[in-house]
């Protein structure tokens, strides 16, 4: 009895143990588990696969004198400095370098708006297209509704073509405040109107239902704005298959969301088709994916954005060294997402964080090349983006507003 009760207590002092070594072992791998877990899928961070091929395209030098002919703005939606590192990480290794970065001048650019530190891509782009600080969701008009007047609008007035490329709605708020004029960006028919009538040489972008009748599956009520457009001698293209630089005259390239042309080919062809004016031109190329993505927190997605944009800066610094009189300058309207590149245990991968899937307060980069670039520098405010551009077309001798 006393043998087998004592045996009794040995075999459940030894069970207890046994148990608590168990316990023990289950929950440290469920410890594990959870921080594993919790880096893959709790804190939202996903793995980034870094680029195996160093590429890295030469630097570019920078060009002696200030005055240019053109100028081609390329903007990448809630691009920040980490959605760059990000692709150039991934599409051209740990220590290569995109086509952004071979334009040898560089700022840091301050977003804020007048309503928020945060902007939204409305006053971002008003700021870049008119100098001027406005509330979030405002499009290029001032605290009245009156106009500010753009960098369009002042270049057409020396002669010089413009033209907006862009992968999202050409009614969006990035290409609306370069060419409409509007209190709210949600007034998209208004702005199709304002754009249609401004008369720009180069339209190609998505939402033609903003440009079309109900009868043709549009929004509008009844008006026709493809074949007002078309009757006023631009070229139209609701096709990728479609787009072409035309023969002379304008183009309007309108196209749904699933079947819209690369970035790179529209700016090509957009770029054809400025190049004509003797007298030079403006150009805003916009990618909404990079913005998008980084709302979603999509990461193939925002490496494919970031690989469409820098093809499309290749395709414009290509017409840039041909020309050898063109501004080119990259930059983004806000930072999305408070995108973070973390550390992980796995060999070629970096871990991916998000703050949230808002636009944040973060400062963005600007890279630029060209006569006039080396005034990019520094810090600066999203607004001189737009004094910049006008020097260097050397449109500041406009006589002020108001005055004839
Ligand atoms: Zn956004």
């Amino acid at each position: 009895m006393e043998a087998s009760r004592r045996l009794a207590q040995g075999m459940n002092r030894r069970t207890v143990i046994a148990i608590v070594f168990a316990v023990a072992a289950i929950a440290i791998a469920c410890g594990a588990l959870a921080v594993h877990s919790g880096l893959l899928a709790a804190d939202n961070t996903t793995v980034l696969h870094v680029g195996t091929r160093t590429v890295r395209p030469p630097m570019l030098a920078p060009v002696e004198g200030t005055r240019a002919r053109n100028v081609i703005l390329i903007v990448g939606d809630g691009m920040g400095f980490t959605q760059l590192s990000a692709g150039r990480i991934a599409l051209r290794g740990p220590d290569g370098i995109l086509w952004i970065q071979t334009l040898p001048s560089s700022a840091i650019v301050r977003t804020q708006s007048a309503s928020s530190l945060v902007t939204d891509s409305a006053a971002a782009a008003t700021a870049m297209a008119t100098g001027v600080r406005v509330p979030n969701t405002v499009v290029s008009v001032d605290a009245n509704g009156k106009p500010l007047r753009t960098l369009f609008e002042k270049a057409r007035a020396r002669g010089l073509a413009a033209g907006i490329v862009t992968t999202t709605d050409l009614t969006d708020a990035t290409p609306a405040a370069f060419v409409a004029h509007v209190k709210s960006r949600r007034d998209r028919i208004e702005i199709a109107d304002q754009q249609s009538a401004s008369g720009i040489e180069v339209m190609l972008g998505g939402g033609p239902e903003h440009f079309l009748p109900v009868a043709r599956g549009g929004r509008r009520v009844r008006t026709d704005l493809v074949e007002s457009m078309r009757a006023a001698g631009y070229t139209i293209a609701l096709e990728p298959a479609a787009l072409a630089t035309p023969k002379s005259g304008k183009l309007l390239g309108l196209f749904e969301d699933t079947k819209r042309p690369p970035l790179s080919t529209m700016t090509r062809v957009a770029l054809e088709t400025l190049a004509r004016d003797p007298e030079g031109f403006v150009l805003l190329v916009e990618n909404e994916e990079t913005d998008s993505a980084s709302h979603r927190h999509e990461l193939p997605r925002l490496i494919r954005g970031m690989q469409e944009l820098d093809e499309a800066v290749r395709i414009a610094l290509e017409f840039a060294k041909a020309d050898g009189r063109t501004l080119v300058v990259v930059t983004a309207d806000h930072e999305t997402g408070g995108m973070q590149l973390v550390e992980t245990k796995v060999a070629g991968t970096l871990g991916v964080r998000w703050i949230n899937g808002k636009h944040t307060a973060q400062p963005v980069p600007l890279f630029a090349w060209g006569p006039g670039a080396s005034s990019f520098a520094g810090e600066i405010d999203n607004t001189a983006i737009h004094r910049l551009l006008v020097e260097a077309l050397g449109l500041e001798a406009e006589p002020p507003e108001g005055r004839p």
